[in-house]
């Protein structure tokens, strides 16, 4: 009988790696072979493809920094740039290491790449598309991860976003940022845990405690635009996930499964107003400042929901 890779939940998803005696990416990318009906050479090919587009967006941002045509965002790149050029000679000044500042870099890149029409590759979402482009570029500075082991992460993350799609949501829009930022954080934590050689077990210990740690977080962007606060969410979100990483890896558990975490970020989702939910009429997006920027750009009528207009 051949195997069957499908998997909806995290539990099943251990089970396979048990059953099967590989990890989290390798039942993963059974499960796209499975799925897609497509040859193992192809789907590398396509996985290697886009491991480009993440270094091409954040290189991008960094070679040719610009303001996005909001004028919101745009700066914070050639400033994490620098500091990570620098680090050797004036790191000391800061409080994180050299890895964190590269995962606040990748992050921060990619979303201003973003914001101001550059490609990207959005993952799980384009609102939370730096995380996981953070974390490897993190993990690559302070590991020296080749690009076999880059792709690995991204089929790590991807079995913990299918979890999370088939119980809760990725979009900001249904159960607010903890699904978007929440979900590229546990997705990025469980990728990292794993490629340092830690179970897939510790891997989704990883996941759950980024998760838990996101959950309640509002989606209330300033003129419905994917960039204040997404951005620096997404260079703070990386460097977080690098720290749920670390406790797993130490031995930390999380007290709650990672099923469960994810069905009680569902079950906050559907409690949030849908002020904070992708409408923009809540948070960030209604203090006086996020105020004045929408109303300068056309960008919304104050207080109406851009998802009706
Ligand atoms: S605040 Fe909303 S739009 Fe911005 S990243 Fe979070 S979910 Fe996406």
């Amino acid at each position: 009988m051949s195997k069957n890779f499908a998997f909806h939940n995290g539990k099943k998803l251990l089970e396979h790696c048990a059953e099967y005696k590989m990890p989290i990416w390798e039942v993963m990318l059974n499960y796209e072979i499975q799925m897609s009906g497509k040859p193992e050479e192809e789907i590398y090919e396509m996985l290697h493809t886009r491991l480009q587009v993440i270094f091409d967006a954040v290189q991008a941002a960094i070679d040719k920094p610009e303001m996005s045509p909001s004028g919101m965002v745009g700066k914070s790149t050639p400033i994490l740039a620098k500091a990570f050029a620098e680090y050797d000679k004036t790191g000391g000044e800061l409080l994180l290491n050299k890895s964190a500042i590269a995962a606040m870099l990748g992050a921060v890149a990619t979303g201003e790449n973003n914001a101001r029409m550059g490609v990207i590759l959005a993952f799980p979402t384009a609102g939370a598309a730096g995380v996981l482009p953070g974390v490897i570029y993190g993990a690559r500075e302070r590991f020296g991860l080749n690009k076999e082991q880059m792709v690995q992460m991204m089929l790590t993350a991807s079995a913990i976003g299918i979890v999370i799609a088939n119980t809760a949501t990725l979009s900001g829009a249904a159960g607010g940022c903890q699904a978007e930022v929440g979900s590229a954080s546990a997705m990025a934590a469980a990728a990292l845990t794993e490629v340092r050689g830690k179970s897939p077990e510790t891997a989704l210990h990883g996941a759950s405690i980024a998760l838990k740690n996101m959950i309640g977080l509002a989606c209330d962007p300033i003129g419905g635009l994917v960039e204040v606060p997404c951005i620096k969410r997404n260079g703070v979100a990386a460097v977080f996930s690098m720290s749920a990483s670390d406790m797993a890896y130490l031995g930390i558990e999380s007290f709650v499964p990672f099923d469960e975490v994810v069905k009680a970020m569902r079950e906050v989702g559907d409690m949030m107003s849908p002020k904070i939910r992708e409408t923009a009429l809540g948070g960030l997006a209604t203090t006086p400042t996020g105020q004045k920027v929408a109303k300068k750009m056309g960008l919304l009528k104050i207080g109406s929901n851009p998802c009706s207009n």
